[in-house]
C-alpha cells in the first residue's frame, strides 16, 4: 500500500537555494564529466567554428572545459554547475551550445553577433559525490598557500560531516564564495577565516580558472558584456509531498541582478568603475521576457530576493568588473522527478539565456528600461 503523502509546509528557513538532501543519490539523468568531455569534443566537429579549452583543472584533476561559439564583438560568458547538485544548468548550456552551433539562418546569425563562451560544468569534483562543494581538503589548500599555515579555515569551507545539501564524506568549498574582483588578490592568514560579506580568497583552482577565462576575455574585448551562472533553487511557498511526485509549484525560475547590499563599499562607481548595475537589470528583463514571450507555458518568473550580500559570489565580482551580471534560479530538481520534469528545468534556463542573446542580436537590449527590474514580483519567501 502507497502511503498518501501529507503536505507539508516548506520551512521558510529553508527557502534557499540548496534543492537536494545529501549528497550520494543517483545522478541518472545528469552530465557527468566524462559525458561533459565527450560533449564538448562533438560540440568541436560541428564545423561550425566552434573551438573548446580546457580553461584549469579541478582539485581532484580533473580538466574544465569551455566552449567557444561564435565570433561578434559582444561577448556573453555563460557558467553553469559552480553549485554540482544543481545540475539543470549544464543540460540547458549543452542544449544552447548544440543550437547555437547548428547550420540554421539564426544561429548563423547570432554567431555573427555576438561570442558565447561558455562554461557547462564549472565544479566537475563536486559533481561525482553530487554535492555544492568542490572536493578540496583544508590540508590541500595550506599546501597550495603555505602562508595560511595555523589560520582558521575559510568560512566557506566545509569539513566532512553531515551538512544537508552534501556528501558527508567529502570535505569542500562553495566556489560561489571563493570571488574577488581583484584578480591579482593573494590569500593572506589574517584574512582568514573571512564571512560572506567580504570577498573570496581564490584558494580553489575552479574559481581561479573561471577568473582567467574572464580576465582573457576582458583583455580581448574590453568588456564582458553579459555574464550568467545558472544555480537551482529549493522549493518554497509550496507543498511538499516528500516524494516530489507532484509537480513543483515554485516560480519555475528566480532571477537577480543583485548581489551587493553597498555596492559602493565594494569600491562600485570608483575602483570599479564599469559597475553593471543598469546593465544587469537590463540583462534581467531580456531574460524575464525570453521565458514568457510568444505563448509560452511558463509563467511566475520571479526575482530572487533582493537582500544579497554575497561579496565572494562570481555574479557580484563580474558585476563590479563591469559585466551585465544574471543569476538564474531554476526550480528544483528530484532524481524521483519523471524525465519531462527534468526536461521543463532544464527549458526554463535555456529561454532566459537566449532571451539575453537575442536582445543582443537583435540590438534591442540598450533600448530596454533597466528600471522594468522592478517589475518583476520579488519571489514570495
Ligand atoms: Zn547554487
Amino acid at each position: 500500500m502507497v502511503e498518501s503523502p501529507s503536505p507539508v509546509r516548506a520551512d521558510p528557513s529553508q527557502c534557499n537555494e540548496f534543492p537536494e538532501g545529501q549528497g550520494s543519490e543517483t545522478v541518472e539523468g545528469y552530465y557527468q564529466p566524462a559525458e561533459i568531455e565527450r560533449v564538448v569534443q562533438k560540440l568541436e566537429h560541428t564545423g561550425q567554428g566552434v573551438t573548446t579549452d580546457v580553461i584549469g583543472t579541478s582539485n581532484q584533476g580533473r580538466p574544465i572545459y569551455s566552449v567557444r561559439v561564435g565570433s561578434g564583438a559582444k561577448v556573453v560568458f555563460l557558467q553553469a554547475g559552480i553549485h554540482a547538485n544543481e545540475p539543470t544548468g549544464t543540460i540547458a548550456l549543452v542544449n544552447v551550445l548544440n543550437s547555437l552551433s547548428d547550420s540554421s539562418r539564426r544561429s548563423q546569425q547570432i554567431r555573427e553577433a555576438v561570442t558565447i563562451v561558455a562554461v557547462p560544468q564549472l565544479n566537475p569534483d563536486g559533481a561525482i559525490p553530487y554535492q555544492r562543494e568542490n572536493h578540496q581538503t583544508w590540508d590541500d589548500t595550506v599546501s597550495m598557500f603555505p602562508q595560511l599555515a595555523g589560520a582558521p579555515s575559510a568560512f566557506y569551507h566545509s569539513l566532512p560531516g553531515p551538512r544537508f545539501w552534501s556528501d558527508p564524506r567529502v570535505p569542500g568549498f562553495d566556489l560561489n564564495r571563493d570571488f574577488n574582483p581583484d584578480f591579482d588578490y593573494a590569500p593572506q592568514a589574517g584574512h582568514l577565516p573571512g564571512s560572506g560579506s567580504v570577498r573570496g580568497m581564490y584558494l580553489t583552482p575552479e574559481a581561479r580558472a573561471s577568473r582567467d577565462l574572464y580576465t582573457a576575455l576582458e583583455q580581448e574585448f574590453g568588456l564582458v558584456d553579459v555574464f550568467v551562472d545558472l544555480h537551482n533553487q529549493a522549493p518554497c511557498n509550496t507543498f511538499d509531498d516528500g516524494d516530489a511526485h507532484t509537480p513543483d509549484l515554485h516560480t519555475p525560475m528566480s532571477i537577480s541582478a543583485q548581489f551587493l547590499r553597498d555596492p559602493g563599499s565594494h569600491g562600485a562607481g570608483t575602483m570599479y568603475p564599469n559597475f553593471g548595475w543598469d546593465a544587469s537589470r537590463r540583462a534581467n528583463v531580456a531574460a524575464w521576457e525570453g521565458v514568457q514571450r510568444g505563448g509560452s507555458t511558463f509563467s511566475g518568473v520571479t526575482r530572487y530576493p533582493q537582500n544579497l550580500n554575497l561579496a565572494g559570489s562570481a555574479n557580484a565580482t563580474y558585476q563590479l568588473r563591469g559585466s551585465a551580471s544574471v543569476l538564474m534560479e531554476a526550480g528544483r530538481q528530484r532524481h524521483a522527478n519523471p524525465q519531462w520534469r527534468h526536461g521543463f528545468i532544464a527549458k526554463v534556463h535555456e529561454l532566459a539565456m537566449m532571451g539575453i542573446i537575442d536582445s543582443l542580436v537583435d540590438n534591442t537590449f540598450e533600448d530596454i528600461d533597466p528600471n522594468r527590474y522592478e517589475e518583476i514580483p520579488v519571489r514570495n519567501g
